[in-house]
């Protein structure tokens, strides 16, 4: 049965971003839960955990949501992927963990140069 309102699966396109044919992106989604949809768990690196921590801070994204969302879980916290990550115990995609390990890191030069390029779009 199809859910109303279903929200992305991981890896899925992204099609929240408003100005993704002006970034050049191709986007894609990931960490969206809600309560009563099962989604993958597991341990995830410390240094994985650190960055993206960074990642969240205001300062180091490209774009960031003007509405304050609850958690889809039900706890009421915050709803951003490291309290998926860290509360609940979500296990994002290798792929995505993997981007976050070996990409620039947040707050370095290379990361700063890369949000530039795309914030001029
Ligand atoms: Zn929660």
């Amino acid at each position: 049965m199809a859910q109303r309102n279903r929200l992305p699966e991981d890896l899925t396109p992204y099609t929240g971003a408003a100005d993704e044919s002006i970034l050049g992106l191709a986007p894609l989604s990931v960490g969206f839960l809600r309560r009563n949809a099962p989604f993958p768990t597991g341990q995830t690196p410390a240094l994985f955990r650190a960055r993206l921590l960074d990642h969240c801070l205001a300062e180091h994204t490209l774009q960031t949501s003007s509405m304050a969302e609850a958690c889809g879980l039900g706890c009421g916290a915050p709803t951003l992927i490291y309290h998926y990550v860290t509360a609940h115990n979500y296990r994002p995609p290798e792929a995505f963990i993997q981007a976050v390990l070996k990409g620039p890191a947040p707050g370095s030069p290379e990361h700063r140069a890369l949000l530039r390029t795309l914030q001029q779009g």
